[in-house]
């Protein structure tokens, strides 16, 4: 058989008392009790589980029917048959389902954390924090500084050619009054607002909850803050970083410059500076990667015949020799006149295309002449089409 407990004893109220009175009895035990107002003391956790226990199952009223009758309640249901009421006595928190409780209180909202000018976080948020309360605050360990983008223009030649750019850029800079510290120095407080425990409490219906002391970040002790940097460790100014861009460079390179993003905190590394390289475009020459791909025109007569003419290159003038019966659209490729590679010892290739142009024949002479070339070359170059059609 359980042993018989007194749960109406243990909440001071009469065996007719109703919910309501058995619900204030509870809430005023429970905040007198409860293990987060008695850190270590065993005594009270005790009590506090009893408590816990009394109202679980008097504030529930098929429990409390049983209990009544039998002077007992148990999950394993009433003996000599009966099917046990849902749910089990709650021990501390682990059966006790907050959001139910905060309903029953007319969804009220807690109240505002000292201090902290908040008007109270809603109640997921409190039931989170009461959680995840207990970790230490963040602040005081080493944190690396965020890294830093940067998005640079060079015009075609220097992406050629390889560069070298001086930036202005805005990061955080370690304080240099404090060191980076944030402290100004002198004794460390112990912070009023928890009382150097770091946790301070709070109301939400009849429960306590302990919440990280906004103040100090719960690290429960109050730094003299460095007024320079207000207590961050870094201050924001403006950097001068010089960057030596490789010849051949291309566009969408991303560049690491390290320990020139934002400044560590508590000592932390100071993070990178990330660069991301864009080239404007060429008028004339394209780019495709270490290749450089020109248009060229060229005449009929060049065509036909066969010719060496000059072309640009990033070098400067190049001879290309155009082979006899060139045709339009022809392309030809000058080896290692293109990028120098910025990750290889090579050089991409210079791909020439040549587009034939009409001669103008705004004279009888050129007329003639073509005329004759007609009759000498009478095929129609169409008839192949034709058949295929
Ligand atoms: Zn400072
Ligand atoms: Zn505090």
């Amino acid at each position: 058989m359980p042993e018989r407990k007194d749960y109406y004893g243990t909440l001071g109220v009469a065996k007719k008392a109703t919910d309501d009175e058995i619900r204030k009895a509870y809430r005023r035990l429970a905040r007198k009790y409860h293990p987060d107002l008695n850190p270590g003391d065993k005594a009270a956790e005790d009590k506090f589980k009893t408590v816990q226990e009394a109202y679980d199952i008097l504030n529930e009223p098929k429990k409390r029917q049983m209990y009544d009758q039998y002077g007992f309640y148990s999950d394993a249901g009433v003996p000599g048959g009966g099917a046990p009421p849902q749910g089990g006595p709650g021990m501390g928190f682990e059966g006790f389902d907050f959001s139910d409780f905060i309903n029953q209180q007319g969804g009220r909202r807690p109240p505002p954390t000292g201090g902290a000018g908040d008007s109270g976080g809603r109640f997921s948020d409190i039931f989170s924090q009461f959680f995840g309360g207990r970790e230490t605050a963040q602040q005081q360990q080493p944190e690396k500084g965020a890294d830093l983008e940067y998005s640079l223009n060079i015009d075609f030649w220097q992406s050629i050619r390889g560069t070298q750019v001086r930036l202005s850029i805005s990061r955080q800079d370690a304080c240099t009054s404090c060191n980076g510290s944030g402290s100004a120095g002198g004794a460390v407080a112990t912070c009023g607002d928890c009382n150097g425990s770091g946790q301070v409490s709070q109301t939400a219906g009849a429960m306590k909850f302990n919440l990280t002391c906004s103040r100090c970040n719960g690290s429960g002790r109050l730094r003299n803050v460095c007024p320079a940097c207000r207590g961050e460790g870094c201050t924001a100014r403006m950097d001068s970083v010089e960057v030596r861009l490789p010849a051949g460079v291309a566009s969408g390179s991303r560049l690491r410059v390290a320990a020139k993003g934002n400044a560590g905190r508590m000592g932390g590394d100071a993070g990178d500076l990330y660069i991301t390289v864009r080239v404007e475009d060429h008028a004339f020459f394209k780019r495709d990667g270490d290749t450089i791909e020109i248009k060229v025109p060229i005449t009929v007569p060049e065509a036909v015949l066969g010719a060496k003419i000059e072309v640009p290159t990033i070098d400067g003038r190049a001879i290309l020799k155009i082979p006899q019966g060139t045709q339009n659209g022809q392309k030809f490729r000058l080896r290692e006149k293109g990028v120098a590679s910025a990750r290889k010892e090579t050089r991409g290739d210079q791909i020439v295309e040549v587009f034939l142009q009409a001669p103008p024949a705004n004279d009888e002479r050129t007329r003639e002449l073509l005329r004759e070339l007609a009759e000498q070359y009478p095929p129609d170059p169409r008839s192949e089409l034709w058949t295929k059609v």
